[in-house]
C-alpha cells in the first residue's frame, strides 16, 4: 500500500488540475494519479484553446452554468499562474442573409446565459474588426478568449502541487475496491495502491471504464476524433480574433463547432477541428483526406495562407455521450453518487471543458465538502512563478542583465522560437519531474517553431543525458510507448 490520502483524484488533465489546485486551498490530503508520464497528455493538450463565452448552450444547463463562469475566473486564473490568455473576441458568422435569424437565437440564448457585450453587427460593423472577413451579419462575443490549454493544465498543476497535493504520474488506475467501512482502495497497473476517503473520476475519454471498475452500469463514452493543421508564425496578426462559422448542420450533429482559424496565444493559426467518431479514443492520427480539406477550406477563408505555412498537425478526442446515430452534445454529468458513498463523477466533459474547469472545480470541492472537512488553508498561495520569456517580455538592457548573471541565457536551444538553454534546464526541471521530449516542449516551447525540433531536438537530448546520465533507451518523446531511439546503438568509435 502506498499512500493514505482523504481525497484522490483520477486524471491529470485541465479538469482533474482544476480540482487539484481548488483542494490545494483547504488542509486536505489530496493526491492526483495520471496514467500517462505527464499531466496534459489527453484532451487538455489536444483541442483548440478557446475559452468560451457560453452562448451556444442551453440555458440552465450544467455546459452553460460552468462556462460561462469558467470564462469569468479565467484572468485572474490565468493572472496568478503565469500563463498566457488574451481575450480576442469571437466573430461568429452567418455567410448568407438565413443564416442571420440564428445569430439572434444565439444571442437570446447567450443574454439568458448572462454571456456580457454579446451584439449582432452588420457587415461593416464585423469588418472593422477583423478585415476581410466574408459574410453579412456576425454576433460578436467579446468575452471569447484564447489561453493555451496545456500551459493552463501545467500551471494548474503546479500551483496544487506547491500547496501540498501530491501527484502520481504513469501510474494507470485498473480496479477500485469499495471498503466496507467507507472509502476506496484504488489500485494501479504499476502494482502500487492507495486509499482514499473521496474518490474523484477525471479520467476524461476513460470515465466510464472508472464506473465500471465500481460496478457502476450505464455510462458509455463515445469518442470523436477533430483534425487540426497548426500554420507557420509569418501569418501572426491576419486573424485577429476568433471567426466561426454560424453553426452548419453537420456541425451540428457531430457537436463541434465546424472548421474554423483560430490563433493561439504564441502566435500560431489552427485550422480545425474536424469530427468523427472512432471506436479507439487514443487514434490520434491526421488523416490525408482530412488534411487536404483543411487546406481548401482555411486558404478559401485565408488566402494569404501558402503551402509553407502548414507547420504541424495533431488531433484530439472528444469524450462524447452522445452515440453517432444520436449525434449534437449531452450536458455534463458532474455528481455526488447516492449508490457509492464519497465517489463523484465527472462524464461527459467535452468542450467547453476547459474553459469551465475552474468553475468544475469549485463545484467538485463543495462535494468534496460532503465527505470531509475542507478547512481553509491559511498557508495557500495563489501565484505560481513560472517562466519568465526572455526573448518575448524582456527590454535588451533587462536580456543582458539576465545574461549576465547566468550565462545560459546567452544561448540559444531552439532557434525558431528563440529558447535559450536556462529556459529550456528550467523546463527539465520542472517540480512535477515531467522528463519526456514533450514535457519539456510544453514547458518551454523549445521545438514548437517552424523546424519542429530539426535544430533543438539534438541539443535537448544532449541536455538531458549530461542532466541525467540516460543511456539512448531512457530518452521518450511523450511516455513509455514512445521511445525515441530504437535499434543497434553504434559503440562510441566502433562499427555499427
Ligand atoms: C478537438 C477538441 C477541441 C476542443 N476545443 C475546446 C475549446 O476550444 N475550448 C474548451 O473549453 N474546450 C475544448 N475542448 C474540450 C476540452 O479539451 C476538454 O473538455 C478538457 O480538456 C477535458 O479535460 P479532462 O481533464 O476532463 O480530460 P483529459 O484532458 O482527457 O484528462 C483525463 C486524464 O485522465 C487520464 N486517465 C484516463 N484513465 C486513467 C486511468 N485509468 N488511470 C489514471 N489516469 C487516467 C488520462 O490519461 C488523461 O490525462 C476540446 C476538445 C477536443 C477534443
Amino acid at each position: 500500500m502506498n499512500s493514505n490520502y482523504d481525497v484522490l483524484i483520477i486524471g491529470g488533465g485541465v479538469v482533474g488540475c482544476a480540482i487539484a489546485r481548488e483542494l490545494s486551498k483547504y488542509d486536505v490530503k489530496a493526491a492526483l494519479v495520471e496514467k500517462e508520464a505527464d499531466v496534459s497528455m489527453g484532451a487538455s493538450c489536444r483541442n483548440s484553446g478557446v475559452c468560451h463565452a457560453g452562448f451556444k448552450y442551453a440555458p440552465g444547463s450544467l455546459r452553460a452554468i460552468v462556462d460561462v463562469k469558467g470564462n469569468a475566473m479565467m484572468d485572474d486564473l490565468c493572472r496568478d499562474l503565469k500563463v498566457k490568455m488574451k481575450r480576442i473576441g469571437k466573430l461568429t458568422v452567418a455567410l448568407n442573409p438565413e443564416d442571420e435569424p440564428g445569430l439572434h437565437k444565439l444571442k437570446e440564448r447567450g443574454d439568458a446565459n448572462g454571456v456580457p457585450g454579446l451584439k449582432v453587427l452588420n457587415r461593416e460593423e464585423m469588418q472593422k474588426i477583423q478585415p476581410g472577413v466574408n459574410g453579412v451579419a456576425a454576433l460578436h462575443s467579446p468575452s471569447s478568449a484564447i489561453v493555451s490549454p496545456y500551459n493552463l493544465t501545467i500551471g494548474l498543476a503546479e500551483n496544487a502541487l506547491a500547496n501540498g497535493v501530491n501527484f502520481h504520474l504513469g501510474q494507470e488506475v485498473v480496479a477500485i475496491e469499495k471498503k466496507p467501512e467507507g472509502g476506496f482502495v484504488v489500485r494501479c497497473k504499476s502494482g502500487d495502491a492507495f486509499e482514499t476517503k473521496v474518490l474523484i473520476n477525471s479520467a476524461g475519454l476513460y470515465a466510464a471504464h472508472i464506473t465500471d471498475m465500481l460496478g457502476i452500469s450505464g455510462f458509455k463514452i463515445y469518442p470523436a476524433r477533430g483534425e487540426y493543421y497548426i500554420l507557420d508564425k509569418r501569418l501572426n496578426g491576419t486573424v485577429k480574433c476568433l471567426i466561426y462559422p454560424a453553426q452548419s448542420k453537420s456541425a451540428e450533429h457531430s457537436g463541434g463547432g465546424g472548421a474554423h482559424l483560430t490563433p493561439t496565444v504564441d502566435g500560431n493559426i489552427l485550422i480545425g477541428p474536424t469530427a468523427q467518431y472512432l471506436d479507439d479514443p487514443e487514434d490520434y492520427a491526421c488523416t490525408a483526406d482530412v488534411m487536404a480539406q483543411l487546406r481548401r477550406e482555411g486558404q478559401a477563408i485565408l488566402p494569404a495562407m501558402r503551402g509553407t505555412d502548414f507547420i504541424r498537425n495533431f488531433a484530439g478526442s472528444r469524450a462524447k455521450q452522445t452515440p453517432p446515430e444520436v449525434g449534437g452534445n449531452a450536458d455534463f454529468i458532474i455528481e455526488d453518487r447516492k449508490d457509492v458513498k464519497g465517489f463523484i463523477n465527472l462524464m461527459g466533459i467535452e468542450s467547453p471543458g476547459l474553459t469551465s474547469s475552474p468553475a468544475i472545480a469549485e463545484m467538485v470541492a463543495g462535494m468534496v465538502k460532503n465527505h470531509v472537512a475542507l478547512n481553509p488553508d491559511p498557508a495557500f498561495n495563489p501565484v505560481r512563478p513560472g517562466r519568465v520569456d526572455f526573448f518575448e517580455e524582456l527590454s535588451a538592457e533587462e536580456k543582458a542583465d539576465l545574461v549576465a548573471e547566468d550565462p545560459d541565457y546567452g544561448e540559444i536551444i531552439c532557434r525558431c522560437e528563440k529558447i535559450t538553454k536556462r529556459e529550456v534546464l528550467d523546463a527539465i526541471r520542472n517540480p512535477l519531474g515531467a522528463r519526456t521530449l514533450v514535457s519539456i516542449k510544453y514547458r518551454g516551447r523549445a521545438s514548437m517553431g517552424r523546424c519542429q525540433g530539426g535544430f533543438c531536438v539534438p541539443r535537448i537530448v544532449r541536455l538531458l543525458r549530461d542532466e541525467f546520465g540516460w543511456k539512448p533507451e531512457d530518452f521518450l518523446e511523450r511516455g513509455k510507448t514512445s521511445p525515441m531511439f530504437v535499434g543497434n546503438v553504434r559503440p562510441k568509435g566502433g562499427a555499427a
